[in-house]
């Protein structure tokens, strides 16, 4: 028997058409690329995506069709978010720190027909404008500028794309199993591959996500995603603003400390989102300023391990650092460090350790790990393994692919390497990539990370193997000097001694003006690989 309950459903549109009608007048601030802010709201966010979506159809783009968009974090990036996969077309984000060859290849690999760009990235668009084989609409997403309307033929401009829209028609029906929005991985390896996510398992992102015990985002708060939305949906936090009528700041494309804290401080943004290099460059501005940081309360971590040091420091100003672990594959929040009642009788200390964990899964996730046989591991918080995962919102395939990507019995590879224990709270030990192997044993770069990043005088530090002739890898450390100090080699590895086993010290210090960081501001250890990973062959620096 059937249950008697209406159905109705669970698409983009409805989201925003929520917004426009339940909060109105709650404030959108977009820092626009020229560096003016504006304030808009969710009544106007909505009706510009309406108008959007019936201006698109006007130019003859259909349901499924894939329309870019090359944009920082702003009030009409938002509009097109909603515009596009409200209209029931695909709004595929692009990163625009790709290289013009991935750049090139993403466009085409998705069949985009339109591409919106910010004027900032003209010089890029006409780039790869040679390349490019399915584009057949060029919007700038701006008004009408002369000086730039001859750049590229038939060139639209958003401002005037949006008054052929209408703003009183309804959203379209759209079947939520469709696709909504497609995000390419970072490609450090080979070709990026996209990850093309349904109305559906947005949706579900969107209500689990956001429970008391997920990123918990209100009515009454202020949301800052410094993620970009161009790196998974900026974590899917416009749809979950959108869901529950949050103010949004868009911060634009200046992400520097200075301006983050001041952003912070202007709009009194009481949440905060980003990966650590964020955290971190906002830590050193926040030192350098008088700032309190009095309206924050809590900024979510994640995309890259959170160093434990930064934990008591936020702390001192009443910030509670939430770590979150996900991929682009899993549209991305998977677990999330919130406590369970029985932790309220730790210590401090003991609370510090345990937020440094990645956290344990939502609703509709499921973790397990694997042994190198594919034997599955126990989950007792100290055997490491392959880990996998499954969920409503984790991918199947890749974009253009016609093979699942998931292991035989259905579940998702992650290429992660992590230890889960008992209440399912799981710690990323590494990239499976990136794990150091050592006379047979495994060294975790991230546990070496985080104490040469706690140290007083380092203000990032990444840690990589290097070949050795006897030991096949180990482990060396590639810093960055904090502000007017100078710590020696001799220092830094003085510094491990007493908090980790002394054959897991490192064998080396090496000192840089600045980590590379990939496009999503992640540190690329496999550039870093390539530089330094011959170092120990060198001059006989081997220890033995
Ligand atoms: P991306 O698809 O670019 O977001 O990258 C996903 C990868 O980032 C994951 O597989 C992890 O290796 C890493 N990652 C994401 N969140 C965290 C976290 N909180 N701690 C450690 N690594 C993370």
């Amino acid at each position: 028997m059937l249950g008697q309950m209406m159905e109705m459903p669970l698409t983009i549109g409805s989201l925003i058409a929520h917004a426009e009608r339940y909060h109105t007048h709650t404030e959108i601030i977009s820092v626009e690329t020229t560096g003016e802010r504006i304030t808009s709201n969710w009544g106007e966010v909505g009706r510009n995506s309406r108008k959007l979506a019936y201006a698109l159809r006007k130019l003859g783009i259909a349901g499924g069709d894939r329309c870019a968009t090359i944009a920082w974090n702003n009030r009409r990036h938002l509009e097109s978010y909603f515009g596009i996969s409200g209209g029931g077309m695909v709004c595929h984000t692009i990163n625009p720190r790709f290289s013009p060859e991935q750049l090139s290849f993403v466009v085409n690999d998705a069949e985009d027909q339109v591409l919106l760009f910010e004027q900032s990235f003209l010089p890029l668009v006409e780039k790869i404008y040679p390349l490019l084989k399915t584009v057949k609409h060029f919007v700038v997403m701006g008004p009408r500028d002369e000086n730039i309307a001859q750049a590229i033929e038939g060139l639209l401009f958003y401002d005037e794309l949006l008054t052929t829209g209408e703003a009183d028609a309804p959203w379209p029906e759209v079947d939520e199993r469709s696709a909504s929005s497609l995000c390419y991985t970072s490609g450090t390896t080979g070709n990026p591959k996209g990850v093309l996510y349904s109305h559906r398992s947005t949706l579900m992102h969107t209500l689990v996500g956001n429970q008391p015990d997920g990123l918990a985002l209100s009515a009454q708060d202020t949301v800052l995603p410094v993620v970009p939305m161009f790196h998974v949906n900026a974590w899917g936090v416009p749809y979950i603003a959108a869901a529950n009528g949050c103010k949004l700041v868009l911060p634009g494309p200046n992400l520097d400390g200075k301006s983050i804290l001041n952003l912070i401080d202007d709009t009194e943004t009481t949440i905060a989102l980003g990966v650590p290099t964020i955290w971190m460059n906002l830590l050193a501005a926040l030192e350098a300023s008088d700032s309190t940081l009095a309206s924050l309360t809590r900024t979510v971590v994640g995309g890259a391990p959170l160093p434990p040091s930064m934990i008591p420091v936020f702390a001192s100003y009443g910030v509670e650092l939430l770590h979150a672990w996900g991929m682009t594959e899993t549209s991305p929040v998977a677990t999330i460090n919130q406590f369970l009642q029985r932790h309220s009788a730790l210590s401090d200390t003991e609370k510090t350790t345990l937020r440094t964990g990645q956290g344990r899964p939502l609703f509709g996730v499921d973790l397990r790990l694997l042994d190198e046989n594919g034997e599955l591991l126990p989950h007792d918080g100290k055997t490491q393994g392959d880990l996998q995962v499954r969920g409503h919102w984790v991918a199947k395939r890749y974009f253009g692919q016609d093979k699942d990507a998931l292991t035989d019995d259905g579940w998702f590879d992650t290429g992660d390497v992590s230890t889960i224990d008992e209440d399912g709270f799981m710690i990323i030990r590494d990239r499976s990539k990136d794990i150091i192997k050592s006379g047979g044993e495994w060294i975790s770069t991230v546990e070496l990370e985080n104490i040469a990043i706690a140290h007083p005088e380092i203000a990032n530090a990444a840690v990589v193997a290097a070949r050795h002739d006897k030991w096949d890898e180990r482990p060396i450390v590639i810093a960055v000097k904090a502000p007017n100090m100078n710590p020696t080699e001799e220092d830094v590895l003085a510094f491990y001694k007493g908090k980790i086993l002394s054959w897991q010290i490192p064998d080396a210090v090496i000192f840089v003006d600045n980590l590379p960081l990939g496009a999503t501001g992640k540190v690329q250890k496999a550039e870093l690989r390539k530089q330094f990973g011959e170092h120990l062959m060198d001059k006989g620096k081997q220890n033995d």
